[in-house]
């Protein structure tokens, strides 16, 4: 793979990373899924090293750095074969989040265990009735007092369990307009009518799905984070994060399947010549390449925008990195699985359940379809239908 790219740093980081990856992998990974646990020893050690928080501010105990080297960590961990679903959501979404907009308390309070691992947050945003239409949210936060109280459903939720606390997207009343706005608002796991129930999901990953009930959640004033006039712009700011970390996540996996494939056909003959010699065999593992080598440039192009603080040319560059990174994993994973032959679906190999678990790259954050509805809007100025 190509790294004149990126710096030495950067190069050394993704060595070590992926050194790290390796001592786990996929058969790690497997084991936890079937044990029904959750990868704490990986993700225990990836924090200690530094690389959970390596986007997060060093006087919290972070990095320093910014997504540039968070995409690295996942991205490499993933092409070990064992992902960390979780920090697309705990350092990426509610990290930035906190250490943007957070009051100087909030920063004091989850920076430093975001970054050392032992905290965790979760992210909520979508509803059983909004979906990829986050306009329609209808989680309402009102006050009571110095107080607020929180209303709503939310879905799909991921690590719920885990996490210490869920930063929810709400709504708060605009005192003049009678408008909802966006606000943001950290929930604790434990909080009196902060109800959760798993997603029974056909996913084999270790991170768990909920439905979340808020029921009159009943939260101090300063679990608001930053500003409730700039809500909107703070939900940005964490939003591009996490579609640079769904495409790492997929870059990651698609390299993974690749690589398993790669091996698998140097080595499988069933003629002649290994099965890799055929160039029907060879040529979409080729294909499979270079779409994510292209899907990787356009995340690092996202990353080094949104770490320069174009938070407007990194929304363009994150939604086409993501869709880019959902379709190369699904392509790869797909021609990985029919590589194999019939191994592709034994559990010995364990490619095909990628299949479902590359679909996620395509869905979320935001599907495949609403980028390519905002490239046309937004990139190509062309009318919406909706
Ligand atoms: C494994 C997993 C983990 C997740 N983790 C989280 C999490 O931690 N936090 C969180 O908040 N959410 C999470 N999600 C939710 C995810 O972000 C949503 O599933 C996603 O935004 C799509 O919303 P939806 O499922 O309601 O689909 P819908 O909005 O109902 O869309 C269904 C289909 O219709 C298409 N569609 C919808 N509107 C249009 C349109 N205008 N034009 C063209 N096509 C359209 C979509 O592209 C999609 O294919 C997770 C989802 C999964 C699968």
């Amino acid at each position: 793979m190509s790294t004149v790219l990126e710096t030495e740093e950067h190069q050394a980081l993704r060595a070590a990373v992926a050194a790290l990856g390796k001592r786990y992998g996929r058969d790690y990974t497997t084991s936890v899924v079937r044990g029904g646990a959750h990868p704490r020893e990986l993700w225990a050690e990836a924090a200690k090293l530094g690389y959970l928080g390596v986007n997060l501010p060093e006087e919290y105990g972070g990095g320093g750095g910014g997504m540039a080297e968070l995409s690295i960590v996942l991205e490499e961990l993933g092409a070990a074969g064992s992902p960390l679903l979780m920090m697309v959501v705990s350092p990426a979404i509610c990290g930035t989040v906190i250490a943007r907009f957070g009051t100087e308390a909030q920063q004091r309070q989850w920076l430093p265990g975001l970054a050392d691992g032992s905290l965790t947050m979760a992210f909520g945003i979508t509803e059983p009735d909004a979906g990829s239409n986050s306009h329609r949210i209808t989680t309402t936060a009102r006050k009571d007092g110095e107080d607020w109280l929180l209303t709503g459903r939310k879905v799909f939720v991921s690590g719920v369990d885990i996490a210490d606390a869920t930063l929810v997207v709400g709504r708060t009343e605009d005192a003049r307009s009678g408008r909802l706005k966006p606000c943001l608002f950290i929930v604790p796991r434990d909080a009196p009518g902060f109800r959760r129930s798993q997603i029974d999901m056909e996913l084999q990953a270790p991170e768990k799905q909920f439905e979340l009930v808020l029921d009159d959640v009943r939260l101090p004033a300063d679990a608001l984070v930053g500003d409730e006039d700039a809500g909107l712009l703070q939900l940005f700011a964490g939003l591009n994060p996490e579609r640079i970390m769904t495409a790492a996540f997929g870059i990651g996996m698609g390299r993974y399947a690749l690589a398993r494939a790669v091996d698998y056909a140097k080595t499988r003959q069933v003629w002649k010549e290994p099965i890799g010699s055929h160039q029907a065999i060879a040529h979409p593992l080729a294909q499979a390449h270079i779409e994510l080598e292209l899907a990787r440039l356009m995340m690092q192009k996202a990353a080094r925008l949104y770490d320069d603080g174009d938070d407007i040319g990194a929304g363009e560059a994150a939604n086409m990195a993501k869709y880019a990174a959902g379709e190369a994993c699904v392509k790869a994973v797909d021609q990985a699985v029919h590589t194999l032959g019939g191994n592709g679906l034994t559990r010995e190999y364990g490619l095909a359940s990628l299949i479902t678990a590359a679909r996620v790259a395509r869905i979320a954050p935001v599907s495949r379809e609403m980028i390519l509805n905002y490239v046309s809007h937004q990139s190509l100025g062309l009318p919406k239908s909706y």
